[in-house]
């Protein structure tokens, strides 16, 4: 992964968090919408046992669900750093990947919250590096002594990952088939925010997605997105890293671009103030944004209404197209760093 000085300046400026996850999935066990309540529990088992395997750097302690109180579940997921139940009329949930909440359902983590595993969520395991700031390459790197930490610790247990040599890690949604990775930004943009429609066709040329600042389908509340490559298959998980890297460094160019206009805009309308009755800002003030902002955008995973089918559109069907072509300069040829 290449990140030039001043991208790392620019990201440390801009980049409030900065967060990677894959998807990771134990062979002989059912995946979470049609698992057993033993598989799900052995699934668990397994974990507990990987967890306890990790080296000292990525050591940490598994929190069953249930065993939390519901102020410890509330404080982790206002924090971003656990998942949701799966609501009924969300695609998730009506899979069956909800029932028997919370048996066998957990997060593992470190007291600092950099390295996080889920169990039995969406998939049987969710592995997780995050932190504050926009040191992608540092979390990038711990990410990676994870993946092979849990992979090492399932092999060691005589567990082996779902994988297949043509598609890559096997997951419940066809969208993580492939890598599973999911390098995002929260990142606040106050001009770009002004259009979240816009927003996502510019990130969807440089192959990013972006999110709103509770997960998916959530509202950017104070402008902040979360913004992460689109593609899981196609590409090695360096190359997505760097997608994400270099689109976000153009993203951010483009909202100083904007932003000097609006104060530009700003500076003209206060001159002439005086001189003229009413001077109308050229850009509107940042204007809270409403729930349900991200309506009526193409979804691209599975967490869609049940209700309205036609706005999935798998991210596998969009990396099997022929990438787009991104205003950034192609990432250099870095060799993968994982599998
Ligand atoms: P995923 O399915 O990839 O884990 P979700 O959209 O379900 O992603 O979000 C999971 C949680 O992770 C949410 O609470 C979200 O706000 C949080 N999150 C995602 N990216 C970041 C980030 N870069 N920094 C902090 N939290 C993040
Ligand atoms: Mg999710």
């Amino acid at each position: 992964v290449v990140m030039s000085d001043e991208q790392a300046a620019l990201f440390q400026k801009y980049v409030k968090s900065t967060r990677v996850r894959a998807a990771r999935n134990i062979s002989g066990y059912a995946l979470p919408a049609g698992a057993s309540k033993e598989d799900r529990l052995a699934v668990e088992g397994v974990l507990k046992e990987a967890f306890g395997g990790l080296p000292a750097e990525l050591q940490g302690t598994y929190y069953p669900l249930g065993g939390l109180t519901s102020e410890q579940e509330d404080a982790l997921q206002a924090g971003g750093f656990l998942f949701q139940k799966p609501g009924p009329m969300q695609l998730l949930g009506a899979a069956g990947a909800g029932r028997d909440w919370p048996d066998g359902r957990g997060i593992f983590h470190n007291d600092a919250k950099t390295v996080l595993c889920w169990c039995n969520e969406e998939d049987q395991c969710r592995i997780i590096a995050m932190e504050n700031g926009g040191d992608v390459k540092g979390v990038f790197e711990r990410f990676c002594s994870l993946s092979h930490a849990i992979k090492g610790a399932a092999e060691a247990n005589g567990k082996k990952l779902m994988e297949s040599p043509n598609l890559g890690f096997l997951g419940t949604c066809p969208s993580n088939l492939g890598t599973g990775l999911r390098a995002s930004v929260m990142i606040v943009l106050p001009e770009l925010n002004k259009d979240p429609h816009k927003l996502e066709e510019i990130c969807a040329g440089f192959d990013l997605q972006p999110r709103g600042s509770s997960g998916e389908h959530s509202a950017a509340v104070g402008a902040k997105w979360d913004i992460s490559n689109k593609q899981r298959i196609g590409f090695s998980e360096v190359e997505l890293v760097q997608k994400m890297i270099d689109g976000i460094t153009n993203i951010i160019a483009m909202e100083e671009e904007l932003a000097a206009k609006a104060a530009g805009g700003e500076a003209a309308a206060s001159e002439a103030e005086g001189s003229e009755e009413t001077a109308a800002p050229v850009g509107e003030e940042s204007k809270p944004q409403g729930e349900g902002a991200m309506e009526g955008q193409a979804m691209d995973d599975k967490e869609g209404e049940v209700a309205q089918p036609a706005a999935v559109e798998p991210e596998a069907e969009a990396a099997a197209e022929a990438p787009a072509e991104t205003p950034a300069e192609a990432p250099a040829e870095t060799p993968a760093e994982t599998p």
